[in-house]
């Protein structure tokens, strides 16, 4: 009996070793994330022992100790583009160090008109880490941060080779995702790790899960934002309480001079007033804002909220506007375009208890979460 313990006892050692070792170092498809251009110089430091190859034709032009810097300079590089891997662990239990930041996995520098382009050589796992890390707080419910993984996968996948004339698939701005890097968070890792692969999907395809900071009470259909009408990107009621309306004051003087000599000074503006969630002429479905009159003495201009979002930088197209004495005055709720997941609104849904599957369901209505690795 004491054997049969012992035996099962080192067996369940060995599969938990081999658990662990298979977590560490699970496939993913590789990313090449888009860091920096014109650059002259890099310095790199890598975990574990690589090398310098030429990207072109494979060939090993030199070995990179771990622990060292080892600078890459442009102008003594004699091939169009080289990339440091590892020399005998995987991509992925990589860490590179760029000019003093850490990264998973390895990097690739293409020689672009006498300069450098930094590509940042990544797992789709440890890129997300990286991702979810600058998207949500570390401190939001495990709930909320599956939610935003799933949603940060999908884009991702979807949108490879996004930058491929530049010679990467996503860069790391808002133009595509904001992307930090090395994450420790434990949360974040178990988020990612916990929806491993997993992405959402419509009619066959991968999903545009696109999301935004705060919906203000009521998602928007995005149609009405951008145009083109999605099935599973349409407006949905939040039951969430809503947050405390955000105030930007222009005063007349600065609103007038924004539309050029030809408007001369504001007389007066049309825009309905605001109930989130009822449609109007001038309002989306939601109640955000499709249009709006700019009577100035001289002549009267139509804008989209759109163009007064930009124009005013306000947080969202959920407002009312109104002329108080010497200022324009807008009042609104949300934070963000308002189509698909709000990440307020997520988290407070797993505050209540939902999973993430529900959270993603209430989101993207219709679409269904699929593992494609
Ligand atoms: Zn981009």
């Amino acid at each position: 009996m004491k054997k049969f313990l012992v035996a099962v006892m080192i067996l369940l050692t060995v599969a938990g070793v081999a658990h662990a070792e298979q977590k560490k170092s699970a496939w993913s498809p590789e990313l090449r994330i888009g860091l920096a251009s014109g650059v002259d110089k890099v310095t790199l430091k890598v975990s574990a022992p690589c090398i310098l190859l030429d990207a072109k034709s494979g060939k090993r032009i030199d070995k990179i100790p771990a622990g060292k810097d080892f600078v890459v300079d442009c102008a003594k590089l004699k091939v169009d583009a080289v990339e440091i891997r590892p020399k005998e662990i995987r991509l992925q239990d990589l860490i590179t160090t760029v000019d003093g930041k850490k990264y998973f996995g390895g990097v690739r520098l293409n020689k672009v008109k006498k300069s450098l382009t930094v590509i940042n050589l990544v797992p789709t796992e440890e890129y997300l880490r990286g991702v979810v890390s600058k998207e949500m707080s570390p401190s939001f419910p495990l709930e909320a941060l599956k939610a935003q993984t799933v949603a940060a996968r999908s884009f991702a996948m979807k949108n490879r080779r996004r930058h491929e004339a530049e010679g990467f698939d996503l860069c790391a701005t808002t133009h595509c995702q904001v992307y930090d890097g090395f994450c420790e968070f434990e949360s974040i890792e178990r988020a990612v790790d916990e929806t491993r692969g997993k992405i959402l999907m419509f009619g066959g395809k991968i999903a545009d899960a696109n999301f935004h900071t705060d919906s203000g009470g009521m998602t928007e259909n995005v149609g009405d934002v951008w145009g083109t009408a999605v099935p599973y990107l349409v407006a949905v009621r939040e039951v969430v309480k809503l947050g405390e309306p955000w105030t930007v004051k222009v005063p007349v003087k600065d609103f007038s001079s924004r539309f050029g000599d030809g408007f001369g000074k504001l007389k007066s503006v049309k825009l309905s007033t605001l109930t989130i969630g009822k449609e109007a002429v001038d309002r989306s479905s939601s109640g955000r804002v499709k249009s709006a009159q700019i009577v100035g003495t001289k002549k009267t201009v139509k804008l989209t909220g759109n163009d007064l979002r930009r124009k005013f930088s306000l947080p969202s197209t959920l407002f009312d506007m109104k002329l108080d004495g010497g200022e324009v005055v807008f009042t609104g709720y949300g934070h963000g375009h308002g189509v698909g997941m709000s990440q307020v609104g997520a988290k407070s849904y797993a505050q209540d208890g939902w999973s993430y599957e529900k959270i993603l369901a209430h989101y993207y209505h219709g679409a269904q979460l699929k593992k494609s690795y």
